[in-house]
C-alpha cells in the first residue's frame, strides 16, 4: 500500500488533535521509510519482477526488521515512546496514537500484500493479496485516503487562505505520486528503488508539515 497509508494518519488528528499531522504522516511510513533503507543496503532484500501482481513489481521476499508482525509491534511501541517523551503536551494519548499510526502500516500492508508478511520473522508469511486486483487494490487505497481526508477536515480549521487550499493540494498530489508510482517503470537497481522510497516518504512528511502551518485544530 502507497498513499492509502495516509487515512489513518489524517484520521489521527480526531484523537489526539495536538499531534502535528507530519509526525502522523511520518509515523504511518516508517517502517517502509526504514525498509528503503534497508533494502538499498543489502539489509532487507526484494527483487524487482515486473508484472509480479497486478499493481506493482516488487517480490518483497525478505523483510524481517521492518514487516514482520513483532518488528512492526516494536517499531509502534519506540516510535509511541520517543513521541511520549519529546510531546510538550498530550504525552500518552500523543504517544497511543503515534503507536497505533506506525502499527497501522503493518494492518493496511496485510489487505494489499500478496502473502511476505511474517508472523515472525522466518515465520509463515500472510497476506490478503489485493494488489492481485488493480482496481480493487486503487479503489481502496483512495477509499482510505479520503476518509482519512475528511476527518481531518472536519477536526481542524484553516488560519488563512492558504490553509483553505494546502490540505486539497496535499491530498492531490498524494494521489498524483500513487498514479506516477503505478506508470512509471519500476527502477532496475534495488538501491535505487529504496533510496527513492525513502526520500518520496520525507518529502511527503514535509508536505504534510505545510498543513500543520496553515491550519489548527477545531476547537472541540
Ligand atoms: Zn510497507
Amino acid at each position: 500500500m502507497f498513499v492509502g497509508h495516509y487515512g489513518p494518519a489524517l484520521a489521527g488528528k480526531a484523537i489526539a488533535r495536538s499531534v502535528p499531522l507530519w509526525a502522523l504522516v511520518f509515523a504511518v511510513q516508517l517502517v517502509d521509510v526504514a525498509w528503503g533503507v534497508f533494502v538499498a543496503n543489502g539489509i532487507e532484500h526484494v527483487r524487482i519482477v515486473p508484472g509480479f501482481t497486478a499493481s506493482n513489481a516488487l517480490d518483497l521476499y525478505d523483510m524481517p526488521l521492518t514487516h514482520s508482525l513483532p518488528a512492526a509491534l516494536a517499531w509502534a511501541a519506540g516510535a509511541g515512546l520517543i513521541y511520549a517523551i519529546w510531546a510538550p503536551r498530550e504525552k500518552v494519548r500523543g504517544g497511543l496514537v503515534i503507536a497505533l499510526a506506525v502499527f497501522s502500516h503493518w494492518v493496511t500492508d496485510l489487505l494489499v500484500h500478496v502473502p511476505d508478511l511474517p508472523l515472525w520473522p522466518g515465520g509463515p508469511v500472510v497476506g490478503l493479496g489485493l494488489w492481485d486486483n488493480y482496481w480493487l487494490a486503487l479503489a481502496l487505497e483512495m477509499g482510505v485516503l479520503a476518509a482519512g481526508f475528511a476527518v481531518y477536515l472536519r477536526v481542524t480549521e484553516p488560519k488563512g487562505l492558504v490553509g483553505r487550499i494546502w490540505p486539497w493540494v496535499f491530498v492531490a498530489l498524494l494521489v498524483a505520486a500513487q498514479q506516477l508510482n503505478h506508470t512509471m517503470p519500476p527502477p532496475e537497481r534495488v538501491a535505487q528503488l529504496g533510496y527513492t522510497a525513502t526520500a518520496t516518504f520525507i518529502l511527503i512528511t514535509g508536505l504534510a508539515a505545510l498543513c500543520d502551518l496553515t491550519r489548527r485544530p477545531r476547537a472541540a
